[in-house]
């Protein structure tokens, strides 16, 4: 009998922290696309940002673990953590690929910033192949932009990408480290365990300092 192929969602991200608009993105694109799983996977070293101003792994691993536990189509891998330098995701897509002892099609989601910067990404070429991809739109990224882009990778590499239109949400996880740090109100924008831990290990708040006078 032919075993059956499970279709992945994998949902990358650095996670500081995460927020409701990386649930609903996931949630959404599992429905449309009629997803079985989507796994949440924490950046490492991610190449793109300064690591020195990124919250250590171990925060944003449990923070995602809090946001994802109850939706039972939701898990998280460890993966990119537990590397060492930096992470890309074409390597983490072949590990993925790897570690799977079933049949399994990937689908990488991504938000419309993130595949405006896709070209940037390691071997690209490579990575499309390994794996389909979803371009999800994004409050402050113009769908033309986005349209384009796709339109001029899909020509280049000769494969074809998802654009799926998801609940415009504009929350940002910058903006609710900004607001924690100047002491605003973050309420609703993320899980209220993840809010919770956040106070609890006094995450993204100014750091104590001492006035000289
Ligand atoms: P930061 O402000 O630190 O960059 P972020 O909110 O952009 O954080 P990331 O962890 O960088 O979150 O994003 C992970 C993925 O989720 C990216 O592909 C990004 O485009 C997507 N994403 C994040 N927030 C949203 C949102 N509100 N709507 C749609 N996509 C989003
Ligand atoms: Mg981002």
């Amino acid at each position: 009998m032919k075993e059956s192929t499970i279709k992945y969602g994998i949902m990358g991200g650095t996670f500081d922290p995460i927020h409701i608009g990386h649930l609903v993105l996931a949630e959404e694109v599992r429905n449309k696309l009629n997803l079985d799983k989507i796994i949440f996977i924490p950046s490492g070293n991610p190449p793109h940002k300064d690591s020195k101003n990124v919250t250590e792994p171990i925060h944003r691993y449990e923070m995602t673990l809090l946001a994802t536990i109850s939706n039972p189509n939701f898990e998280i891998s460890s993966v990119e953590i537990d590397r060492t330098g930096k992470t890309y995701t074409v390597d983490t897509i072949k590990e993925l690929r790897q570690k799977c002892k079933t049949n399994a099609e990937f689908y990488f989601i991504t938000g419309a910033d993130s595949i405006l910067d896709l070209p940037n990404w390691k071997n690209v070429n490579e990575l499309l192949h390994l794996c389909k991809f979803v371009a999800a739109t994004r409050p402050g990224f113009k769908l033309k932009k986005m349209e384009e882009k796709i339109k001029e990778l899909e020509e280049l590499h000769n494969k074809n990408i998802y654009t799926i239109i998801v609940t415009a949400l504009q929350i940002s996880s910058t903006d609710i480290r900004n607001r924690i740090r100047d002491g605003h109100s973050v309420k609703y924008l993320l899980p209220e365990s993840v809010e919770d831990y956040i106070y609890k290990n006094k995450l993204y708040f100014k750091k104590n300092y001492k006035e000289c006078w």
